[in-house]
């Protein structure tokens, strides 16, 4: 269970997790058969020396702490530095959620070091995730990106779609960013419409997901085909189709919120179609 916090508790603790990045790569421990991130007491054997650090608050007691380490700094094996993209399935699920929280606290802290309107030199506040200026006091908070997913059903299909980026062979939902001024439910209309340039109707709200790639918050919906041809937007969209449920293509990693959708909705109309079979 983690409680999340900004003024670090007095007491230090051996078992403090500390998730600490050169970049955008997080210091490991790879000894056992999947890398996990070093404790207090792990740390100070190796006579690493902690720098300045963001709380980040409490996981069963333990406290998380998140810093930036200087770029030439190396470590001998079985330490390692692994880029948090590549760690994502590989650490632990709370432990990968934290250090997303965490590189997203170092990334604003060093990002916003000057005031963004005066250009004077801002200050950390001891009580707020905040830097503030101390002559003009424009407060910069920790940058947040919303993005819509949208998973479009028509009957027993699934309108899944690729961007050029993704792995050979794998589909997924059609995603995007929040414009200003946009409502959730505009972003989502729009962006299917640009992408593959359909309408929907009836959307429904799925889940959310934190995605530090690097300061997204992607929120998940499920909609319903209106009208239109599938007509994939030049550049973003190499390829989009409808797939039924029985013949899907290669899918997202079983953690990412964009799988869960599709299996969601996958059981969803596997158990209505049985239903159905069954009242005939
Ligand atoms: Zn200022």
């Amino acid at each position: 269970m983690f409680s999340p916090a900004v003024v670090a508790p007095e007491r230090v603790n051996d078992a403090d997790l500390w998730f600490i990045f050169q970049g955008t790569k997080l210091l490991v421990v790879s000894s056992d058969e999947s890398p996990r991130v070093p404790c207090r007491l792990e740390l100070n054997q190796l006579g690493y020396l902690l720098p300045h650090s963001h709380y980040l608050g409490s996981l069963t007691g333990c406290g998380c702490f998140s810093a930036e380490a200087p770029a030439a700094t190396t470590v001998p094996p079985p330490w390692a530095w692994i880029g948090l993209r590549a760690l994502f399935g590989q650490l632990d699920d709370q432990q990968f959620a934290l250090a997303g929280r965490a590189i997203q606290v170092v990334q604003w802290d060093l990002t916003h070091k000057f005031c963004g309107r005066c250009g004077s030199l801002t200050e950390s506040s001891p009580s707020e995730r905040t830097r503030v200026c101390p002559d003009c006091g424009l407060a910069s908070y920790p940058r947040l990106a919303p993005a819509i997913m949208a998973l479009v059903r028509r009957g027993n299909e699934l309108l899944l779609a690729r961007s050029p980026h993704f792995p050979v062979g794998m589909y997924s939902a059609l995603a995007g960013f929040v414009e200003p001024g946009e409502s959730l439910e505009e972003t989502l209309v729009r962006e299917v419409r640009e992408e593959v340039g359909i309408a929907i109707a009836n959307p429904r709200y799925f889940g959310s997901q934190s995605w530090p790639f690097p300061h997204s918050l992607m929120v998940a919906f499920v909609a319903d085909y209106l009208e239109g041809e599938i007509m994939p937007q030049p550049g973003e969209i190499e390829a989009a189709e409808w797939f039924s449920i029985d013949h899907l293509p290669s899918l997202p990693h079983r953690i990412s919120i964009a799988r869960r959708l599709i299996d969601a909705n996958v059981e969803e109309i596997a158990a209505s179609n049985l239903i159905g079979r069954s009242l005939r």
